[in-house]
């Protein structure tokens, strides 16, 4: 009772601990989560920010503190700085191309560098026609120009910026004044166009801000991708080849890059529009948006799949924490039955021992003391004492036999043997019993079966006990007998089958499944004082094991019980062996 109170309760503690451990992982799932996603965009920000310090450093480093206002000196100025900084600046293939713009009456002029490394004026390249357009607006007319719905993808690199504290030569034709502290957009200031080489920036600039901030093995965990601003469907640059899962359309996280403003150049200190600590904008906005996605689907998968382990690994260990109890409560049930049957052995034993000591005893007290002269009783005398003894012989004998299979030496060599040998000699040994019982053993054993490989003495012993039993138990309307033997080719190797059937009263289904079982005895044979140890099937099972055979049993209550033996055939050299020495013989 108390162990099944502590199963019970083992079991609603496994339960609640289960449900505990379930929500547990659950919760930290989703902090694990968030920290991800928190830290992610907490890395991508930084890199947002670098990747602005550097086009701002860039941009700085090419046009000059006091720009002249004359267009061919500005142009020189330019020239100079560029070529200085494309020698000197680590970022130096940051650019593809840069151009200055000028107001040349009522045109704009666009100087670009030559094949000598010189601005000199050129006429406007096609992917730069919108950047004109805007120009022409914003330095010409009045107001400002309009860039329109954005630019197309492929012109998403090209930027232009105002140059400040350019001094105007004064009222009248001519360029206007530049950009003063307040002077804001106005037209006639020179202006600055810079186009971004996008594969420099994505292959080198990018991974290296990228391992900066979101570590070393950033581009092994995560998809990266950049598409214009106005225009998310059109990617400028993707780490996913596959153009169907697009990380935009499933990103982790995302931050805006390249936030141009007119105050780019604006030397630092001045206190522009939006500047941060550091003097460039926050990150937030931007011309670019980068996108990013953990390249095993996204972060919830990530922590799904780690959650999915959790939850396995737990699981596991719950269930074995349970299959151990259950084994636990198995084995010492197993072995509490076991101390009961041996209990009941050791009655059983001293009572079986007791009767034929007594019986021995009185039969040798009656002779030894002359009570009897006469022959014929001296002789009944004495086959009581041999019955009684050879009773107890075959019970030591079979507690001895029980001991020694315990030990693992069930059988001695394997021979060659003939089945029908075999079982002639078991019914022969076991003639006294059946005759005894008046029992009609009917026999139906092939000739010419293949031989098996078997301890005789071993194998004559279990029949012997099955046809003891079905004496002992197997008394019915028909005290009837009956043996089979054929070969049964079911399965990858052939066996011989041995069938011993009886017609009494059968075995209950209950207690088939213990029979096999070391002291086991039936309730029948208990109630009915019928001879036994409960060993001699455990014995024959042991035995048939040792030949790598099986045995079962069929028993309908009522209608009789039959046990079957199959027994490996001898491998093939045996048989021929055998065959040549009867041939020889
Ligand atoms: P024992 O005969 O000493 O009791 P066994 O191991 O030979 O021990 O048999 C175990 C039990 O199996 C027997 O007590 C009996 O209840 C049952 N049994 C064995 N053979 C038969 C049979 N042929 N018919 C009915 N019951 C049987």
């Amino acid at each position: 009772m108390l162990a099944w109170i502590f199963v019970g309760v083992l079991f609603v503690l496994c339960g609640v601990l289960a449900v505990l451990q379930y929500r547990w992982i659950g919760e930290v799932s989703v902090a694990a989560r968030d920290r991800m996603r928190a830290s992610l965009q907490a890395g991508l920000v930084r890199v947002s920010r670098d990747f602005q310090s550097e086009i701002n450093a860039a941009c700085r480093a090419v046009a000059p503190d006091n720009p002249k206002p004359d267009p061919a000196a500005f142009a020189s100025q330019v020239a100079e700085r560029y070529a200085a900084w494309k020698s000197s600046g680590q970022q130096a293939p940051l650019f593809r191309a840069v151009g200055i713009v000028t107001r040349d009456a009522d045109r704009l002029a666009l100087r670009i560098p030559g094949a000598d490394g010189r601005f000199s004026p050129q006429p406007w390249p096609d992917e730069w026609r919108l950047t004109e357009q805007f120009l022409e607006g914003t330095m010409l007319r009045e107001g400002r120009g309009r860039r329109g719905e954005g630019p197309p993808p492929e012109e998403s690199t090209i930027f232009e910026v105002p140059v400040f504290n350019m001094p105007g030569p004064g009222p009248g034709p001519g360029p206007g004044p530049g950009f003063g502290d307040r002077g804001g957009m106005r037209r006639g200031a020179a202006w600055l166009i810079f186009d971004l080489d996008l594969k420099y920036v994505t292959e080198t600039v990018l991974p290296e801000l990228l391992q900066r901030h979101l570590g070393a093995a950033a581009s092994q965990e995560y998809h990266f991708e950049i598409t214009p601003h106005d225009d998310p469907a059109e990617p400028l640059y993707s780490t996913d080849a596959d153009p169907r899962s697009r990380v935009a359309a499933n990103a982790d996280a995302r931050v805006g890059l390249l936030d141009i403003s007119p105050d780019m150049l604006r030397p630092r200190g001045r206190g522009g529009r939006g500047f941060g600590p550091e003097g460039m904008r926050l990150a937030g906005g931007g011309r670019w948006e980068l996108y990013v996605r953990h390249r095993a689907g996204s972060l919830e998968a990530v922590v799904g799949r780690t959650r999915q382990r959790n939850l396995a690994v737990t699981g596991g260990v719950l269930l074995l924490i349970i299959a151990s109890a259950a084994a636990l409560i198995r084995f010492s049930r197993r072995a509490q039955r076991l101390a009961e049957l041996q209990m009941n052995f050791v009655a059983g034993v001293s009572h079986e021992l007791r009767t034929p000591l007594t019986v021995i005893n009185t039969a040798a007290y009656n002779l030894q003391s002359n009570v009897t002269r006469n022959p014929e009783q001296v002789a009944r005398y004495g086959a009581l004492i041999r019955q009684e003894s050879g009773r107890l012989k075959e019970m030591v004998e079979q507690v001895l036999s029980f001991a020694g299979s315990q030990a693992g030496s069930m059988t001695r060599e394997l021979q060659p043997l003939c089945v029908e040998d075999i079982i002639r000699s078991s019914v022969d040994a076991s003639k006294a019993v059946l005759d005894g019982g008046h029992f009609v053993v009917e026999q139906d054993v092939p000739p010419a079966l293949p031989l098996i490989a078997g301890d005789a003495r071993a194998l004559q012993h279990a029949l012997q006990n099955l046809l003891t039993n079905a004496v002992k138990y197997g008394k019915g309307e028909q005290n009837w007998i009956g043996i089979h033997a054929a070969v049964n080719p079911d399965g990858s190797q052939p066996r011989i089958e041995i069938r011993v059937a009886d017609r009494g009263p059968g075995i209950p289904p209950d207690e088939q499944r213990h029979i096999f079982d070391p002291f086991y005895r039936g309730k029948r044979a208990v109630q009915d004082q019928i001879h036994g140890t409960g060993l001699g099937l455990t014995l024959v099972k042991e035995i048939v094991a040792a030949h790598r055979g099986t045995i079962a049993v069929r028993s309908q209550p009522g209608k009789g019980t039959e046990f079957v033996l199959r027994l490996p055939v001898a491998p093939k050299e045996f048989q021929d062996e055998f065959a040549n020495s009867v041939s020889r013989g």
